[in-house]
This record gives structure tokens, sequence and C-alpha cells, in this order.
């Protein structure tokens, strides 16, 4: 049963940035852009919620240090006030106040903060966790094993399919593969708007006008079918499509301390 508002409030906190070709976050993308790397907290009567936790929040002073050659190539811009914790804290709550834990996908750009929330219970989808342990060749670059090595005890659910996370539709995982082979986005569902968190489902907005993939996605074909899936649900549903990486999105909503409600 769809219960509107029981999510309560939504804080987006910003994150890192990068700054790179935008031919790499979508086929035929040009120029150069600066896409910022956000993560989500969702308060809801059952739980904390977090949805992705981004880079490495050991990384902050020094990220070729933890990254490589990678930190240069994408230009990550790290200011200490963007790490994790610090962000967590800002807004008033302790890592062990978060009690789920949504990872959209197993990139290094999303899973950098797993490890700070060994009490928490997380969700990942199906495939992703062993196929970012042997990718293939091209994609080895994008993932850090580092990151999930640190979670193996975790209580790690493998989403297969949708899953309304507290049985009353306010925050539905969303089962979207493509992009990697268990990519996830989010529908949190609050009194005054329905938000549809495509993570990297979709890392532009002309990706998702046009429904165009992205150069790196592990499968073309079912990339394609899960950005038309967005776009019908963000029409059906009438939702707020906030797309992460979208440097436009990023000036049009609001970041913590604001809060959503
Ligand atoms: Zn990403």
């Amino acid at each position: 049963m769809i219960s509107p508002g029981n999510a309560t409030k939504m804080w987006a906190l910003h994150g890192p940035t990068m700054t790179l070709d935008a031919g790499i976050v979508m086929v035929g993308g040009a120029g150069t852009v600066t896409i910022p790397d956000p993560c989500y907290v969702i308060r809801h009567p059952r739980g904390l919620v977090l949805f992705d936790t981004g880079l490495a929040p050991e990384a902050q002073q020094d990220p070729v240090a933890v990254y490589g050659d990678l930190a240069l190539h994408v230009g990550m811009n790290f200011p200490e006030d963007q790490k994790l914790d610090n962000q967590l804290a800002a807004i008033g709550f302790g890592l062990r106040d978060i009690t789920h834990v949504v990872c959209s996908h197993t990139h290094l750009d999303h899973t950098g903060g797993l490890h700070l929330f060994p009490h928490a219970k997380f969700y990942a989808g199906a495939g992703d966790l062993r196929y970012a342990f042997w990718p293939d060749a091209l994609d080895a670059g994008l993932y850090r094993r580092h990151d999930l090595e640190a979670t193996r005890g975790f209580d790690w659910t493998h989403v297969h399919s949708d899953l309304d996370l507290f049985g009353d539709g306010s925050i539905v995982i969303l089962h979207m593969p493509g992009h990697t082979p268990g990519n996830l986005s989010l529908l949190v569902r609050l009194t005054g708007t329905t938000f549809l968190l495509t993570a990297d489902t979709v890392h532009l907005r002309a990706s998702l006008d046009n429904i165009v993939p992205a150069p790196a996605d592990y499968n073309s074909y079912d990339a394609k079918r899960s950005i038309e899936r967005l776009a019908h649900l963000r029409d059906s549903l009438d939702a707020t499509v906030w797309i992460g990486h979208d440097p436009e999105d990023a000036k049009d909503f609001s970041f913590a301390p604001y809060a959503y409600e």
C-alpha cells in the first residue's frame, strides 16, 4: 500500500566533484563537465536510510594515494567538509544512526564509505558485488575492491527486482540493470514530493531526454531499457527526477542542510 509521507525527510549530501570529458558519462557527450557525487539520507519512522556512500573519506587528503592516477584523470576535488562522515555530522547524525545503506552500484565513486556502517543492513543489485571482483578488463578501473573487501562480513541483501524497503511504498529500491549488472535507482515518496533518485542509471539530463546510455555501461541494451523505464516512471508517478551526477540538477536542487519533506 502506498502511504505518501512516511519517508518524512530527505537530505542530499553534495560530495566531492570530478571534472571529466562528457563523452565518458554519455555516448556522444562533448566538452568538459564537472559532476557532483551526492549521497542521500532519508529519515523514515523505521530507519535512517543512506543511498550511496561516495568517495572514500580516507582519500580526502590525498586522492592519488587511494585512487592512483584515476584521481587526476577525473579531476577529483575533495574538500574536507565533503567527507561523508563530516557531511552526516553537519546534519546531526552519527555513523551509527544509519540503519540501512543502499548501494546503487559498485563503481568506486559510490562505494567509498560503505565500511563506515558495519552495524547497518546493506542492499546491492544482484550480481553487482560478484562482478566487481572479476570485471571485464575495460571496466576494471571503475572498481575499488578494497571498499568491498571491507564489507565481507556485513549484512548484505542482493536485490533481484524492485524492493519496497519498509513495505509502505515510501522508499522503493528500483532494479535498473545495465550500467552495471545490478544497478539500482531509488524512489522516495515524501509528503511534498516524489523523488526518483536515478544514481547512475543516467548521468546527464540529455541521457534521459534522449534515452542515451553511457560508454562504460556493462550492457548497453539493458541500460537503454532501464533509462526508458525511468522515463516511464517519471511520467506515470509525476515524479521529480534527480540525476545525481548532473551538474544542472545540482544547481536546481538543494543540498543539506536543507531537508526535503
Ligand atoms: Zn557514479
